[in-house]
């Protein structure tokens, strides 16, 4: 196998090579069964208990309280962005939104489409560079929840606090899920897709409150309700097996770390080592304000379109691959999820002195 490359990329990305390693053995013969792991019925005792080991891991290493449902789903954070309103609001109800980039956005555009929306605030005119203090907006008295995007991958931002409103929480937590602590009972519901921190592309998880399964209109088709996913244990019909078992690895594999507490840690550490190193030159410039700085996706410009992209091809020659930004903003972005190198920062640092020397 030749040496792996640093992986940027900001989903799918990196995964742990332990992981990698035991899935390729599992997908030829799980647990030496003489079955391979996507050969198994999803009704197997066998996958059963992988499917709730799965479960069981993400909710011990979040603290899920036992008055929430963990379901796997499919269709991508993409499809909860109508979901989420489809089951929790009437359509002559409201809930408030956060537009603090296009994920924001996208579910803002699909909340309109099946009850009241209100938008609360909007960071667009400054390219999504911050996200709001809870002093910055309000919410409506009669809105029923209030809905965030906690890391927002495009654009390197990131609520370092949650919004503190006394309505329900929402978020989508699809790039900064298991990657910090925080206290889940303000939250109503909060999905990801597995992707970017949490396995591979196919499954999305989703967090919700047991009292919220009962909110969907009668005539809301099966597949789209929750009450539907959350009675069959997320097995109503085939369930994305083979990325359900990989969510399981990646939740013992951060088990075995020490959990979320420990791998908050690591990710402060290893982007404090990116921000420091863009907070002492002028040549390399973050994106994100400073006060709303991700410690998951750091973004920056080089002082023109055309020394980024050649930055972004030397250092992919060198291994330091998925460093171009978003098509939206351009641009190059490091995606640093749990999973990434804290090696690689070093020598994507150590590169970016490099090149800046010589162009600088
Ligand atoms: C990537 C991403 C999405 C879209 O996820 P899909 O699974 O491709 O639908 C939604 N929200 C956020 C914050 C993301 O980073």
């Amino acid at each position: 196998m030749p040496e792996r490359i640093y992986n940027f990329s900001p989903g799918p990305a990196t995964l742990p090579v332990e992981v990698l390693e035991q899935a390729s053995e599992d997908i030829v013969n799980f647990r030496n069964k003489g079955i391979g792991l996507i050969e198994l019925s999803h009704r197997s005792r066998e996958f059963m208990e992988v499917a709730e080991e799965a479960g069981a891991l993400i909710r011990e290493l979040m603290s899920v309280p036992d008055n929430y449902r963990i379901l796997f789903l499919q269709g991508g954070a993409s499809t909860q962005f109508a979901m989420v309103p489809l089951n929790l609001l009437a359509p002559d109800r409201k809930g408030t939104y956060l537009n603090t980039g296009t994920w924001a956005k996208k579910a803002i555009k699909e909340a309109k489409n099946i009850a009241n929306v209100q938008v609360a605030y909007s960071s667009e005119e400054t390219s999504f560079d911050h996200v709001p203090s809870d002093t910055d907006y309000s919410v409506d008295d009669d809105s029923e929840y209030l809905y965030f995007v906690s890391n927002n991958t495009i654009y390197g931002t990131q609520f370092s606090k949650f919004p503190k409103s006394g309505k329900m929480l929402v978020s989508d937590m699809s790039s900064d899920i298991l990657s910090r602590q925080f206290d889940i009972s303000p939250f109503g519901l909060i999905f990801a897709g597995a992707q970017k921190n949490m396995g591979p592309a196919g499954v999305t998880v989703v967090i919700i409150r047991d009292d919220l399964l009962d909110r969907a209109p009668d005539n809301l088709p099966t597949m789209f309700r929750y009450r539907t996913h959350a009675d069959k244990d997320s097995m109503f019909n085939t369930p994305p097996c083979f990325a359900i078992y990989v969510v399981g690895l990646v939740a013992k594999w951060l088990k075995k770390l020490g959990g979320v507490k420990k791998i908050e840690e690591i990710n402060r550490e290893k982007a404090a080592i990116l921000y420091d190193f863009l907070d002492s030159t002028d040549f390399y410039r973050g994106h994100a304000r400073k006060d709303s700085r991700s410690i998951m996706n750091v973004t920056f410009n080089l002082p023109t379109p055309e020394l980024e992209a050649r930055f972004i091809a030397e250092a992919s020659a060198r291994g330091l691959d998925g460093l171009k930004g978003h098509r939206s903003i351009g641009g190059c972005r490091a995606s640093i999820y749990n999973a990434f190198p804290r090696q690689g920062v070093l020598e994507l640092v150590d590169f970016m002195k490099e090149f800046e020397k010589r162009n600088g």
